[in-house]
């Protein structure tokens, strides 16, 4: 029965092959570890058994002893059968393997080249390297080479390195959370497994950490078990400290023997001395989210949930799911608001009641604010709870995603993200923590972080991100050209370097000679993470959103972490304090959260969706026939209105990027191919060209859009704009929109301040010239929605454009919006998106224009003066009119209607 079973059947063949007593016996502890029944009906029996895999074998031992079909070894080490093993099963381990080995040998491919690799591969001697961390402080923590022969157990292997005379001797950890998969703690079982009885609290004491070593957690606190090495020589202190229970003796940590490929080969990996620091240093994140593991940057969990873009390694409702089985809590049952039944098909869901908060968990706790991100923001439709409950399911507690989101995963995601990091705080996650746990001095309250406020630091690894303001970082060097800072939100790319180092004076730089590199922790050449979330821990955030591309930046933190002090005791004099980590980290560049992705994770509809049904709704009201779409960029309004009833029929797009036209035409094309004519759309055209040049050829269209262009526009072509539209192409309607700046801050999650609302502020007088230190100070502020943007306007600077204009042309003009409630006044940021409707003198402004708040503002309290108006026509006067400039890139007709064009 056992044969089939993976993860053993290698155990069983080495035990027919050895020779002697120990024929067809297995080491107890590899039964009690690596067995996964066996080791969740221990952990069933005692907690504790959990906890500390020696007494886990221990009551395995006692269960053998009492099984008539098992024999137990003498001293306790091994657990064999009572009947000796048939021939025929010892032959069928045996060959078993052999086959494999050979099916693999003769291999798919027939070559004689294969074949000799597949053998030599087989055949050849891995070597593969482990941590050895001898039992007495002083002696260095070294790293060993270990030989792994293809034919010899590795188990031996361990115990010969160890000294262990008998391989059953070995005991082992389970799989270090936070190391690489498959990584475990060797040592040595000096003396005769000792019997459980129950109840036998003595004995029991014996297993438990918090009961040994309550010293450690004394005043003096673990340096000083550090320096007292008198009579605890056999005590390992760094290992124990490392699973958190005692280990007498040597001990070796290697990642070994938790896989075997299909043809029996044991896989092995490297475990370095950085790997151990990093351990030690409990910012090895928590390994089951994946991302997590490979670096030392990086926080347990992110803080946030933005969106699955964002997101690396394994989903939180994964995570969550994996965190309730191991914990044997039930199930995790999701509701979401819009749902009767729970997303997670277990039945008794409720949908969310407005005020129904009791038993909710204050999600506050974390260092870094939840706000500052648009996911957070209460601008979607979905919001979720998640209900953890024991096994019993009683005592259920609820956590709920950061307000409400876009998307309905997306909500899910941040409820179970909440219920993590909440567990996460008081279960321990880091090996400290778990450390910790067993502490009676730290229990107090469930809450054992921070609880001493001495070592703090210790156990918050990822939560001193609340004093980042205090970091004081230091350019070493920069590029010739630097590029931008990356706003929050943002993805980041880096390459960083993490050192260990005896400080001297590395944060003041004056001599630095006196610093010593004890340790070259990590370092990555191209790392990516969410910018301003919590993705990495807060000194990172801090010291990346300063930086601008191709700068880097280094700076220390100071490591009281006992774990690294542990670590690297015998390269510490007695009193040394200067041990720092050293950050070095270079911005390689960021991809900005761009305008799309904040604002379609803030508003539903997204903000884009609704401006297009802002510009369908004015189509049908107008009953237009002819659009022109100025800067039209890849069609998206022209795509949306095949696929929405309008009135059009002729459409006209322009734009001055030739690529973004090509995009537009292939999937205009590609739209049209697929369609069956529901719209009456005949003809499409793309122009390449300016809008601030237009040609005389297009005139008096029902309606003119400017989408989302004039923030793309630089000076000189916007002041022409005016001009050229009103004056030339004289559209009956033009409707005009582009973000207002107001509205930023509620889309970072901030609050909105009317102190610092600029609607009463002053405007620009003389637009064009301000805009270049405007946009120089609201860049330099990352106020922006996007980085191509050369500004964005407030309600009152918008206005103030807008009116003139209208004055100027014969237009009237009015104030409308989509995203945000548009109340428009002091107390409110307005609209996200605010539009401009001009109509054309005697056309009449559609009635739902009202409706949506349009008339809200005549513009005439902004009328310029004479003089201003003065000005600008003269300017505008002596202005060469440019020559036609309009290029059709791409037309289509419909086979129906010949071409037509206005
Ligand atoms: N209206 C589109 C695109 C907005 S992006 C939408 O809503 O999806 C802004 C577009 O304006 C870009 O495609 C850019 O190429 C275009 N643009 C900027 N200045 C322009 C100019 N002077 N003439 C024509 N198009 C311009
Ligand atoms: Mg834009």
């Amino acid at each position: 029965m056992v044969l089939s079973y993976k993860p053993l059947a290698e155990h069983f063949r080495a035990a027919v092959q050895r020779k002697g007593s120990r024929f067809g016996q297995v080491p107890a502890i590899v039964l009690t570890v690596l067995d996964g029944k066996i080791t969740s009906q221990c952990k069933a029996i005692d907690l504790l058994a959990e906890k500390n895999p020696a007494y886990a074998a221990a009551l395995v031992c006692r269960a053998a002893a009492a099984c008539p079909s098992l024999r137990l070894s003498d001293d306790g080490l091994w657990i064999g059968r009572s009947d000796p093993f048939s021939p025929e099963l010892v032959t069928k381990l045996l060959t078993d393997r052999e086959n494999r080995v050979e099916s693999v040998a003769s291999g798919n491919g027939d070559e004689m080249h294969n074949l000799e690799t597949t053998c030599s591969q087989f055949n050849r001697a891995f070597r593969f390297e482990a941590v050895y961390i001898p039992a007495y402080v002083k002696e260095e923590l070294r790293t060993i080479s270990l030989t792994a022969l293809p034919d010899v157990y590795y188990l031996d292997t361990i115990a010969n390195a160890l000294g262990l005379q008998d391989t059953g001797q070995v005991f082992m950890s389970r799989q270090i959370g936070k190391a690489p998969d498959g990584s475990r703690l060797f040592w040595g079982a000096r003396e005769r497994l000792p019997v459980v009885k129950f109840p036998d609290v003595e004995l029991l004491e014996q297993f438990e950490p918090s009961k040994i070593y309550r010293d450690i957690c004394s005043q003096d606190g673990p340096m000083e078990a550090l320096r007292n090495t008198g009579g605890r020589i056999s005590r390992n202190e760094r290992a124990s400290f490392l699973v958190g229970h005692a280990i007498d003796g040597d001990a070796i940590l290697a990642t070994v023997g938790s896989t075997w490929t299909s043809d029996g080969r044991c896989i092995y990996d490297n475990f370095t001395l950085s790997c151990f620091h990093r351990l030690m240093l409990g910012r090895n994140p928590w390994g089951a989210y994946k991302l997590s593991r490979r670096s030392l940057l990086v926080a347990d969990l992110p803080k946030v949930y933005t969106c699955r873009a964002h997101w690396q390694g394994a989903s939180p409702k994964s995570l969550l799911a994996d965190f309730c089985h191991q914990h044997r809590l039930s199930e995790a049952q999701y509701t979401c608001n819009d749902t009767q039944e729970s997303c997670n098909s277990t039945a008794g869901g409720h949908s969310l009641e407005i005020g129904h908060t009791k038993g909710l968990m204050s999600m506050n706790n974390n260092g870094i604010s939840k706000q500052g991100n648009p996911g957070s923001s209460k601008q979607g439709p979905f919001q979720c709870k998640v209900r953890v409950g024991s096994a019993g399911n009683k005592a259920p507690t609820y956590f709920q995603s950061d307000g409400f989101f876009r998307s309905r995963n997306d909500a899910i995601q941040s409820a179970a993200l909440n219920a993590l990091l909440s567990y996460g705080r008081w279960s321990g996650t880091g090996c400290l923590c778990s450390y910790f746990q067993n502490q009676d001095c730290c229990k107090s309250n469930g809450d054992f972080l921070g609880s001493n406020p001495q070592d703090s630091t210790v156990y918050k690894s990822d939560e001193s991100s609340g004093q980042s303001e205090f970091l004081s970082f230091r350019v070493i060097a920069e590029e010739d050209t630097l590029g931008d800072r990356p706003p929050p939100g943002s993805m980041v790319f880096v390459s960083y370097t993490v050192n260990l180092i005896d400080e001297g004076s590395c944060c003041n730089g004056d001599n630095s000679s006196d610093m010593l590199l004890i340790h070259d922790l990590e370092s990555q050449s191209d790392f990516k993470f969410e910018l301003g979330v919590g993705a990495v821990i807060g000194q990172i955030d801090a010291c990346v959103s300063q930086a601008t591309v191709g700068q880097t930046l280094q700076f220390c933190l100071p490591v009281e972490a006992l774990g690294v002090l542990f670590a690297a005791s015998s390269e510490l004099g007695e009193n040394r304090q200067g041990l720092v980590l050293e950050y070095t980290v270079k911005l390689l560049k960021f991809e900005e959260a761009m305008e799309e992705r904040i604002e379609s994770s803030h508003f539903a509809p997204p903000l884009s969706k609704q401006r297009i049904e802002f510009a369908r709704t004015m189509i049908n009201a107008l009953e237009a026939k002819t659009l022109v779409d100025l800067g039209c960029g890849s069609g998206s309004l022209l795509e949306a209105l095949l696929r929405e009833p309008n009135t059009l029929e002729y459409m006209i797009g322009i734009d001055i990027s030739r690529k973004a036209l090509i995009r537009g035409a292939k999937s205009l094309s590609a739209s049209l191919a697929k369609q069956n004519a529901a719209h009456s759309i005949q003809s499409i055209t793309l122009y390449e060209g300016s809008i601030s040049a237009m040609d005389l050829r297009l005139r008096s269209p029902d309606l003119a859009t400017c989408i989302e262009v004039v923030e793309h526009m630089d000076p000189e072509p916007l002041r022409k704009l005016g001009k050229s539209i009103l004056g030339k192409l004289v559209p009956k309607v033009w409707l005009v929109s582009t973000p207002n700046i107001e509205y930023n801050p509620v889309i970072r999650g901030l609050e909105w301040d009317p102190e610092s609302n600029s609607l009463n502020k002053p405007g620009p007088t003389v637009f064009p010239e301000l805009t270049d230190s405007k946009k120089l100070m609201d860049m330099e502020t990352q106020n922006l929605r996007n980085h191509d943007h050369r500004f964005e306007w407030t309600r009152a600077e918008f206005r103030e454009w807008a009116s003139l204009l209208a004055s100027q042309y014969g237009y009237q003009v009015r104030f409308a919006g989509v995203g945000g409630d548009g109340e428009d006044d002091d107390n409110s940021p307005g609209f996200a998106t605010q539009i401009a409707v001009f109509a054309h003198n005697g056309v009449v402004f559609p009635t739902f224009c009202q409706e949506a708040g349009v008339s809200k503002c005549d513009g005439s309290d902004s009328v310029p003066t004479a003089t201003e108006v003065e000005m600008t026509d003269k300017r505008l006067e002596t202005e060469q009119d440019p020559v036609s400039q309009l290029k059709e890139l791409w037309q289509w007709t419909s086979p129906a209607h010949p071409a037509a064009i206005l």
